[in-house]
C-alpha cells in the first residue's frame, strides 16, 4: 500500500520557481508534495535567512538548512545569478542587489551595461548560474550547480523572465533569454538544469 506522497519544502515564494521544480520531480517519477514558503503546514514557521555566504552553493546551502532544521520536513533552495568574465565573475552573489538596491532589475542591468561600456564585444561572455541544494532536517545535504553560458548585448531585448535576462544572449541563439519562451528558456536555464541535476542526489538522500 503507497502512502499520501512525502512532503518536500522549496524555500521560495516564487510560484514560477515552484511549478518548474513540480514538473521536473513529476517528469523523473518523484512522488513528493512540494510546498512553497507560502504553503507551510499549520504551525511551521522558517526563520529569515541571511545570505552571507561566499558562493552560490554556500547560500542555497545555508537556506535549505535553516529550512530543513526550522521545519523537520527535508527542503530544496537554490541561489543565483550572472557572472560576467570581464567582471571577474561579478555580480555574482550580489546580482540581486548590484546597484545597491535589492530586486531593483532595471538599475542592476543598466550598471552593468555601463561597466561594460569599453569592454570590446568579443570579450562581453557571461554565465548564468544556478546552486540548487536539498538537505534532511538532520543537516545531511546535497549541493549541484547549473549554468546556462552565453554573452551579453549593449541594448535590452525583449519582455519575457526578469532581471538580467534582456542582456543575455544564450549560446547558439540570435534571441537574449528575455525573447524566449518561459518553455524555451526553463530547457536550457541554469536553473532547470540545477534542478534537473538534484533529482537522483534527492532519490539518494531521501529515498
Ligand atoms: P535568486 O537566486 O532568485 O535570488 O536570483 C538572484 C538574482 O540573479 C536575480 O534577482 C536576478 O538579478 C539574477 N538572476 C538569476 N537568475 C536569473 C535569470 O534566469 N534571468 C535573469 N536574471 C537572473
Amino acid at each position: 500500500m503507497t502512502g499520501p506522497p512525502r512532503q518536500l519544502l522549496l524555500a521560495s515564494r516564487n510560484q514560477h520557481k515552484l511549478a518548474e521544480m513540480r514538473r521536473i520531480l513529476a517528469e523523473a517519477g518523484l512522488s513528493y508534495d512540494v510546498l512553497g514558503l507560502d504553503e507551510l503546514p499549520g504551525g511551521l514557521q522558517v526563520p529569515d535567512v541571511v545570505e552571507s555566504g561566499e558562493t552560490f552553493e554556500a547560500n542555497a546551502l545555508l537556506k535549505s538548512r535553516a529550512v530543513a532544521a526550522a521545519t523537520g520536513l527535508p527542503a530544496v533552495a537554490d541561489d543565483s545569478g550572472l557572472a560576467v568574465d570581464a567582471l571577474n565573475g561579478m555580480p555574482g552573489i550580489f546580482s540581486a542587489r548590484w546597484s545597491g538596491r535589492h530586486g531593483d532589475d532595471a538599475a542592476n542591468l543598466r550598471l552593468v551595461l555601463g561597466q561594460l561600456a569599453d569592454v570590446p564585444d568579443e570579450r562581453l561572455g557571461a554565465r548564468f548560474v544556478c546552486a540548487a541544494s536539498v538537505s534532511r532536517p538532520d543537516g545531511e545535504s546535497r549541493t549541484v550547480i547549473g549554468e546556462m553560458t552565453g554573452s551579453l548585448v549593449r541594448e535590452p531585448r525583449g519582455s519575457n523572465g526578469f532581471g538580467y535576462d534582456p542582456i543575455f544572449l544564450p549560446s547558439g541563439l540570435a534571441q537574449t533569454s528575455a525573447q524566449l519562451s518561459a518553455a524555451e528558456k526553463d530547457a536550457i536555464s541554469h536553473r532547470g538544469r540545477a534542478l534537473a541535476a538534484l533529482v537522483p542526489l534527492l532519490r539518494d538522500l531521501l529515498g
